[in-house]
């Protein structure tokens, strides 16, 4: 089975460009068993980084992720978020301690600031380096922050994970160049590289994936990961989406399949606000 390339993180972190998002999962009963075998098969593939948050179905997201990799919990690299209204100094650590809980596990590897919220950012991160200095989370970042957000942090996010796709390029004006600029550099993950599915029906798309011999939703993984230093999270409830997705990180853009997506999709000129969903 080909082996998933690796994101270096810049806390020499080896983390897998594809991982797995939970969004909407744990949510309906009749489908758990699946969720859960979609979750452990994409473990299997090597899609070992997983992305939940507290918000996800009010901690049901957690729940099932806790299910799923219990079993294997060491092989995986789990990303969780706390909400911006319990981003207070103790919030920050309540919170923490109820995910923990929810997953059973007795760490997080990296947790993340789910949105900017009105808690001085200063508080946030001593929660977050109160639960490093105690081996509760591996490391911290941040999610949906715009530039002149990651100014305002007293430290480097390790991550900020925001909304990329074709359909959603706005970051690359600036916000993707300040990560990589950033020291240490802040690895970009992108979120919704699927588009939730809007963008399968689109003829641009489906003829690059076409001469690729792949699906769209293959195209779009391997579109959000070409630069070799973004790690996509696409959600799969199905054990044949995530086998697709997974084949995805085996798939190379051509010069005339980017500039294909490039004619459909144009890179932007000037600078947009970050968009979230
Ligand atoms: P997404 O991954 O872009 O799209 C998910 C949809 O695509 C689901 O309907 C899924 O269907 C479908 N899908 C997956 N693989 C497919 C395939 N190979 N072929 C056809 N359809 C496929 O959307 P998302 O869930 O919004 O984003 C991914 C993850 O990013 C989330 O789950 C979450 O972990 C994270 N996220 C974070 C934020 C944030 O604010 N930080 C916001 C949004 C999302 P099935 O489920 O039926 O397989």
């Amino acid at each position: 089975m080909p082996k998933i390339q690796d994101v270096l993180l810049s806390n020499q972190q080896a983390v897998p460009a594809i991982g797995q998002g939970t969004w909407f999962m744990g949510e309906n009963p009749n489908i758990r068993q699946q969720e859960i075998a979609a979750l452990r098969h994409g473990i299997e593939l090597g899609l070992t980084l997983i992305d939940t948050a507290t918000m996800y179905g009010d901690g049901l997201a957690e729940q099932l992720v806790g299910e799923a990799i219990t079993p294997v919990r060491d092989d995986v690299f789990l990303v969780d978020k706390v909400l911006p209204y319990e981003a207070s100094y103790a919030g920050v650590i309540s919170s923490c301690e109820g995910s923990l809980e929810r997953l059973g596990t007795d760490y997080i590897d990296l947790l993340l600031l789910h949105w900017p919220g009105s808690h001085p950012v200063e508080e946030t991160v001593r929660g977050f380096e109160n639960l490093k200095d105690r081996g509760l989370i591996g490391d911290w970042g941040v999610s949906n922050f715009d530039s002149d957000e990651l100014h305002a942090l007293p430290a480097s996010p390790l991550v900020n994970q925001v909304l990329y796709n074709p359909s959603r390029r706005g970051v690359e004006f600036d916000l993707l160049p300040l990560h990589s600029a950033a020291a240490p550099q802040i690895t970009t993950m992108a979120y919704s590289p699927i588009e939730q599915g809007r963008l399968l029906a689109d003829p641009t798309l489906r003829a690059v994936a076409e001469d690729l011999g792949a699906s769209i939703a293959q195209l779009l993984i391997a579109w959000a990961i070409r630069d070799g230093s973004t790690i996509a999270i696409p959600k799969s409830s199905r054990v044949e989406h995530t086998a697709e997705n997974a084949a995805s990180a085996q798939l190379r853009l051509t010069d005339q399949h980017i500039e294909a997506i490039n004619n459909a999709f144009p890179a932007p000129l000037y600078p947009t606000p970050l968009e979230m969903l």
